[in-house]
């Protein structure tokens, strides 16, 4: 069973994420609680390329877009699909979609070319559940800032809001395995609603 927060800046899904391993796994389940971009060794480089403003790479639209799937790629081959082989649930602070929201929303490159990329960099590996936590760009910022801003942090607020856009889209698309809460409810009004859901389909 494979669950994925998604959502903008300061939405959090960290926070969700965490809740939600602990809470399976006092029921008993073996769960892997994992994040994109960073999640393998090889990730974690990437993650310091593509988001420290220190690297000093400033990466093109269509680096940055390879980058988050190589990081991908390597997720899925070493930690999801291992995991998921061994029956494990697996929870993942970001996938597919964040790539589909801010390389192709954001960045406006054609959402067809990155999903293919996506597709072709996981093998078709898709979740069995998404869940959105829906905020409003510039509350999220002020949330997720105070401590520093990583560079796509300091991209405008309509960057953050063609974001938020192109995630409502995505799930409006596809109801059945999206899961939107909104993300300025208490964490854990939020925690139940994701259990509520989780559980239906582990019962399934
Ligand atoms: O805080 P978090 O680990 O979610 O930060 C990841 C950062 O990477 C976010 O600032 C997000 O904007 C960015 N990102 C991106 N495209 C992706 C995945 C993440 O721009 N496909």
């Amino acid at each position: 069973f494979f669950v994925v927060f998604e959502g903008g800046e300061g939405s959090g899904k960290s926070t969700q994420s965490v809740k939600l391993a602990a809470r399976l796994r006092l029921r008993g389940h073996e769960v892997v609680l994992t994040r994109e971009p960073g999640a393998t060794e090889l990730g974690t480089r990437i993650r310091t390329l593509v988001l420290d403003p220190e690297s000093g790479m400033w990466p093109s639209p269509r680096a940055e877009a390879l980058l988050y799937a190589a990081d991908r790629a390597q997720h899925v081959a070493k930690v999801v699909r291992p995991a998921l082989d061994a029956s494990s649930v697996v929870i993942s602070d970001r996938y597919i979609d964040s790539s589909l929201a801010y390389q192709g929303g954001g960045r406006a490159m054609p959402s067809e070319e990155i999903a293919w990329l996506s597709n072709w960099a996981t093998g078709g590996l898709r979740p069995n559940l998404v869940v959105l936590l829906d905020i409003d760009p510039a509350e999220g910022l002020r949330r997720a800032t105070s401590g520093g801003a990583d560079r796509l942090e300091r991209e405008s607020l309509a960057f953050h809001e063609k974001v938020r856009y192109k995630f409502q889209d995505l799930a409006s698309e596809d109801p059945s395995r999206y899961l939107v809460i909104d993300g300025s409810l208490p964490p854990d009004e939020i925690a139940a609603k994701v259990n509520e859901r989780v559980e239906q389909l582990l019962a399934a």
